[in-house]
This record gives structure tokens, C-alpha cells and sequence, in this order.
């Protein structure tokens, strides 16, 4: 039997230990000039963001030693939280959850981090040729945007007909539905271009596939965007378009209490020491009959190694021996959608006085969807907006400065002056993220699912892969990245 040691020769920045309750939010600084330090393991987890943390509470509860190597000085990956001058803070990355995210909510419940409803009171904002449109969401139409009548019926039939596809995919093998090769060779936008065919209609779908994928519907497999759709549910309630894209009720409809990052930082601290930062894998190499991977400044020998990574991330790690072409070219074909948010915080949510929740659905614009993002007891206000797609990419090489100018003029738009002058103003930027490079997920473009998709999950000589974007439901959300890492360790415990 494999007796595991762990041996530390260093001291590295590390989250958590027996401090108890002491959860920052990054580690304190890692010591200078740091020899090597190795360790060796049942299982080296690559990544400390949900998934991987996850994976690793499995594994130690499956009683494997492990530990988790983070490239970044924190952990939590595409989730943080981030502070504000008025001593508050804000969320930079997943934030929302919903109906039907029940492994998140488990997690976050066995933490102690409770949830409270987005703020939802009042009415939404169309913004759609110049004008704007409040509208009530309570009423016959829903959440939908009250765009003309052909348009909403237009829009109401490509709806049913998207979810009566999606039912048609299996979750678990996109491509093996019946009609994956023909789905999986056509854009999302040839399909809503035969489809959506009132003007109005196609505006609506765009915006659901920018706010929902940060990509355009040219850039998505048709096949894919069935698949997430299908995703958007759990074993016992098939995904819908509309539980994607709403709030009450939808995948927006509550918030952490503390921020999202909580979830993370908590996790981490239940791990201590197995936990090392500003660790990058470089390498996963061979050895013997185990796997050497490397990291700046630690080496950790293991007999399993999962890589909890986006899989375009995954693909800048050097494994010898070389991976199965088909698990590469997977790799090579999965961007990053463009994505970045951005937050005005206020002394007041003074749109909530007008009559107004802060969510806006707009035809143009950098920010074209808008969340009120206070905290929960409303002492300031907070407006976010997220830079999606084209929008996003129109920025590259821009500076803050030059970003916050383009969205507080799209705010006033919506929201009026007062709009202009915020207390503070927080810009993340994804795609200029080294370890994330983009987000909210890495998507599949036409002819990846039905060639690699069956890369995507299964193991290659002792390495295993998780993320969310190798979850069957909720893929590409805090809720999908649990999962991965509960899958994950199953298959582990299983083999070893
Ligand atoms: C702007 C934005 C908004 C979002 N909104 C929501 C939302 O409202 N609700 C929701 O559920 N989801 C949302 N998401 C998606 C959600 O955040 C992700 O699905 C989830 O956090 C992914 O977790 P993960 O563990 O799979 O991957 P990640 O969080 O990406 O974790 C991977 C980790 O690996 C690390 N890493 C990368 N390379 C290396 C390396 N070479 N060596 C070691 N470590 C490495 C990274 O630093 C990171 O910590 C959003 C994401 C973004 C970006």
C-alpha cells in the first residue's frame, strides 16, 4: 500500500490552517528568494478555485493526502471579492446563484455562508432604439423585455423551440444526440437568423447569448448553446432558456452574504496547509509510476493529478508524456468568452427611488445588461454592469480610465446624472487576467463538441480533469464547478 508523506522544506504562502475564522481575503506575502519546497501525495489538485478546493475536501474526506496548487496569491479562481474604499466590497466575478444550484448551496450552507434575494424590487429597463421602456416583470409577459408584439411572439416561439432541442441533449454526451451532427455544424447565429426573424426577436436572443456566454452567437456551436441550455437544471428539472436568463426564479436570483468569495476562502481554510499560493504549474511529467508536477517553487510527487482548470488554461501546462492529440486539439478549440465587470458604487441605490431594480436590458451601449449589486442592507448603492463580447474586446489595450468613461455614460443613460459622479469605481477585467484569460466560461465554436467532446472529462494516465466547463449541469457556473470536483473525486476514490 502507498504510504503517503508530505514534507515541507519551505515556508510558502499558504490559506487557512488551525487560525480558525482568520479568512482573508489573499495570503500574506510568500517569503523571498525560497528554495524548492516538495511534497509528495496521493493526489496534487492544480487549481484553487471551487472546483479544485472541492475536489479536495472529497479527497481528504475519501481519506487521500493532497495538495492544491494555486497560481494566484488567493484562492477562487473566476470568483473574488474585492474591496472598496468605503470599507465595503464588491464581487468581480460569479456571484449569482439559483434554483436548481443545489451543490453550491449545499457547500456554501456546510460553510455557514447564507444567501439573500438580488435586489429585484421595482421595475426593469428596456433601452432599445433610444428610448427607455420600465417595465413590471410580475406580469403576463415575465421577465421579457416588452419589445413589439411580432417580436415577443417571434421571440416566444424561438424560445420553446430552443428548450424542446435542449431536451433533446444529453447532458452528459452532447454528442451523441440524434441530431448533434447537424447542430454542431452551424453557428448559433444561422440558426436564429432562419428563426429569429423579426428584428426584435433577434435583439432578444442576442442579448440572452452575450449576457449568458460573454461571446457573440456567431462565435457558438448551435449544438453547445442546446447543451447549456439542457445544462441549466439537475437531474430532476430539465434546463431551461428562461432559468439561464432570469432572476426570481433564474440563475440570478440570490447573492452571498459576505460576497461570493466567501464560499473559497472558507473552503480553503477547512484544507490548511494542503493548500499552496502563488504556486503556477509549469509541467506534469511521468515518474516512475506516479506524476511529477511541477510548480515555481514547490514539487509535489503524486499517483493522481487533477488539473481544475479552463480547459484553454489547462493547455498551457507541459504534460510529458504529450496528451492524446484529440484531449490537445479539445484544448486548442475552447476560448475564453470576453468579459469584464463593472461597478459604480453610489452613497444611495438612488434608482431604487424612481421605481427602478438597477437591471436594464439595452440595445446599446458598452453595458447592455445591469444589475443593482448594493449590499443587502442597502447603506450604499452599487450598480454593476457587465462588458460582454464585441464590447469588451473594443477595450483591449484601453485603460481604466478610458473603460469607467464609456460605462458611467451608459449608466446615466439609464439611470440619469447622478449616475456620472459615483464614490468609486471598479473595473475587472477577465480577459486581462493571466490565470483566467477571459470568462465566464471557456465555450465550444462549431465541430468541437462532436469531435473532442469526449476529451473533455476522461482521464489520461493518472491525470483527471475537472472544472466547470466539464460539468454536465450548470457548466460554466460556481454550481458546475462543484460538481466537477464532487465527480472528480468519486473517479479517484474509485481507482485508488
Ligand atoms: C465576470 C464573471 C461573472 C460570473 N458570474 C457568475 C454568476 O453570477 N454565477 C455563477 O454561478 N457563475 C458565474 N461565473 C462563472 C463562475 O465564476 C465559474 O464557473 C467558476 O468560478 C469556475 O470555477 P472553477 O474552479 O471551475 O475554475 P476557476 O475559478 O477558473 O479556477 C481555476 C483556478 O486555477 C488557477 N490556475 C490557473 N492556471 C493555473 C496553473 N497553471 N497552476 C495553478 N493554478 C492555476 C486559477 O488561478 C484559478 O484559481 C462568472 C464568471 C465571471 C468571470
Amino acid at each position: 500500500m502507498h504510504v503517503a508523506r508530505e514534507r515541507q522544506l519551505s515556508r510558502r504562502s499558504l490559506i487557512g490552517g488551525a487560525a480558525a475564522g482568520a479568512v482573508a481575503l489573499t495570503a500574506t506575502a510568500a517569503g523571498t528568494a525560497e528554495a524548492a519546497a516538495t511534497r509528495d501525495v496521493d493526489v496534487a489538485i492544480v487549481g484553487g478555485g471551487l472546483a479544485g478546493l472541492t475536489a479536495a475536501r472529497d479527497l481528504v474526506a475519501g481519506g487521500k493526502t493532497v495538495v492544491v496548487l494555486e497560481a494566484r496569491d488567493r484562492v477562487g479562481g473566476r470568483v473574488v471579492n474585492l474591496p472598496l474604499p468605503n470599507g465595503g466590497w464588491t464581487e468581480g466575478g460569479g456571484e449569482f446563484v439559483g434554483p436548481t444550484q443545489n451543490r453550491i448551496k449545499a457547500l456554501a450552507d456546510s460553510l455557514g455562508v447564507a444567501t439573500f434575494t438580488t435586489y429585484n424590487t421595482g421595475k426593469n429597463l428596456l433601452y432599445k432604439d433610444g428610448k427607455k421602456t420600465p417595465y413590471a416583470t410580475d406580469g403576463l409577459l415575465g421577465s421579457v423585455p416588452p419589445v413589439d408584439v411580432a417580436g415577443l411572439a417571434n421571440a416566444a416561439i424561438v424560445q420553446s423551440a430552443l428548450d424542446d432541442m435542449a431536451r433533446q441533449v444529453p447532458v452528459d454526451a452532447p454528442w451523441t444526440a440524434a441530431k448533434a451532427a447537424e447542430w454542431d455544424r452551424q453557428t448559433f447565429e444561422s440558426w436564429l437568423n432562419a428563426n429569429a426573424v423579426v428584428p426584435s426577436a433577434k435583439f432578444l436572443l442576442d442579448v440572452a447569448c452575450t449576457s449568458v456566454f460573454s461571446a457573440q452567437p456567431a462565435e457558438l456551436s448551435l449544438l453547445y448553446v442546446l447543451f447549456y441550455l439542457a445544462a441549466a437544471g439537475d437531474e430532476n428539472n430539465p434546463g431551461t432558456l428562461e432559468r439561464l436568463t432570469d432572476t426570481a426564479g433564474g440563475a440570478q436570483e440570490s447573492r452571498f452574504v459576505g460576497g461570493s468569495q466567501q464560499v473559497p476562502i472558507r473552503l480553503a481554510a477547512t484544507l490548511g496547509d494542503r493548500v499552496v499560493l502563488n504556486a503556477p504549474v509549469r509541467s506534469v511529467t511521468r515518474s516512475g509510476d506516479g506524476l511529477l508536477v511541477t510548480a515555481d517553487g514547490i514539487a509535489v510527487t503524486a499517483r493522481r493529478v487533477v488539473v481544475a482548470l479552463p480547459p484553454p488554461l489547462a493547455a498551457r501546462i507541459t504534460y510529458d508524456p504529450l496528451l492524446p492529440a484529440s484531449r490537445d486539439q479539445l484544448t486548442q478549440r475552447m476560448p475564453m468568452g470576453s468579459i469584464g465587470k463593472a461597478i459604480a458604487v453610489y452613497d444611495t441605490p438612488f434608482w431604487r427611488a424612481d421605481g427602478l431594480n438597477g437591471q436594464v436590458v439595452s440595445d446599446s451601449g458598452t453595458v447592455r445588461s445591469t444589475f443593482d449589486n448594493s449590499p443587502q442592507d442597502g447603506s450604499y448603492g452599487a450598480l454593476m454592469g457587465f462588458v460582454e463580447a464585441d464590447e469588451m474586446r473594443k477595450f483591449d489595450g484601453a485603460g481604466t480610465d478610458t473603460v469607467r468613461a464609456a460605462v458611467l455614460k451608459d449608466y446615466a443613460t439609464y439611470f440619469g446624472d447622478r449616475a456620472k459622479t459615483p464614490i468609486a469605481f471598479v473595473l475587472q477585467r477577465w480577459d486581462n487576467e493571466a490565470f483566467s484569460r477571459g470568462g465566464p466560461v471557456a465555450y465550444a465554436p462549431p465541430g468541437v463538441l462532436t469531435r473532442y467532446g469526449a476529451a473533455l472529462r476522461a482521464p489520461v494516465g493518472g491525470i483527471h480533469w475537472a472544472g466547470t466547463e466539464t460539468s454536465t449541469y450548470w457548466n460554466g457556473y460556481m454550481d458546475g464547478a462543484v460538481r466537477s470536483g464532487e465527480r472528480v473525486a468519486k473517479e479517484i476514490l474509485a481507482a485508488l
